[in-house]
């Protein structure tokens, strides 16, 4: 497809490695705008900043036509991007290559996704992409994957409200046989806090989980990139349980609910 401007973001902050080598690799195919947190901010979830002002700060990036580092979120990045920094909508975003998988429930507190998210929120077609990995072997094969990928007269963007959530498994693993369309698999972190005492003597929490990887089926995201393949998931944003929505979905409220029981 016809790609003329990108909006490239991530959570690891404008000096990351899989940012560097992901501008550069799409900048052969398309004006490419980069605006990155100044630091990293993984797992920051989707906030944004609302109490203080935003500073955008333009950056030399070799191959790369335009950057930007902002003292904010990514979700911020991915705003700011398109509704003040860009000139004119950009035709794809792409978050990342962040440093590390993204899986499962991992969706709900990274950065990365909720860049991507936040370009879905603002009508512009967005893909989510993470390496299993931080060698910069590794985050350049992928970035060279995502060029090969968007540049092909076979890519489609993702619809109105979806994003294409991608994962890369580590180039250890070989050459990827394929790229594997599958669901979210069941990621969960064991709750292990590490207890400590600080110099003045006052107990602090670390957290120290590990990645668990509870069900690993071939049609998951968990699943594909397990055995090596590449995972795309489309994600929407509507988490409504439907099936709890009774047929009659209005119940009287009664006026005197807040009397005292007798
Ligand atoms: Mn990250």
């Amino acid at each position: 497809m016809n790609l003329r401007r990108i909006l490239v973001t991530n959570d690891d902050g404008i000096g990351a490695v899989g940012l560097n080598r992901l501008a550069r690799a799409v900048s052969a195919v398309a004006e490419v705008f980069v605006v990155a947190p100044e630091l990293e901010r993984s797992a920051m979830g989707h906030a944004i900043t609302m109490h203080k002002p935003l500073h955008a700060a333009t950056v030399e990036m070799e191959g790369v036509q335009h950057a930007w580092r902002i003292n904010g979120t990514p979700a911020d990045c991915a705003k700011l991007g398109v509704e003040a920094l860009m000139p004119h909508r950009p035709d794809l975003l792409l978050s990342g290559i962040n440093h590390g998988s993204n899986l499962g429930r991992d969706i709900y507190y990274s950065g990365t996704v909720s860049a991507a998210m936040e370009g879905m929120f603002l009508g512009v077609p967005s893909l989510a992409l993470s390496y299993e990995g931080d060698d910069s072997g590794g985050l350049e094969w992928a970035a060279a994957f995502v060029r090969w990928w968007i540049g092909g007269s076979f890519f489609v963007c993702p619809p109105q409200g979806v994003l294409y959530n991608v994962n890369f498994p580590q180039i250890a693993k070989g050459q990827p046989a394929h790229m594997a369309w599958v669901r979210l698999g069941r990621r969960e972190y064991s709750n292990d806090f590490q207890r400590r005492v600080d110099p003045r003597g006052r107990e602090y929490y670390w957290m120290a989980g590990r990645a668990q990887d509870v069900a690993d089926e071939p049609d998951t995201d968990v699943g594909a990139v397990a055995s090596g393949s590449i995972a795309v998931t489309p994600l929407q944003l509507d988490a409504t349980a439907y099936q709890l929505i009774p047929a009659h979905n209005l119940l009287e409220v009664p006026t005197n609910f807040d009397r005292p029981l007798a």
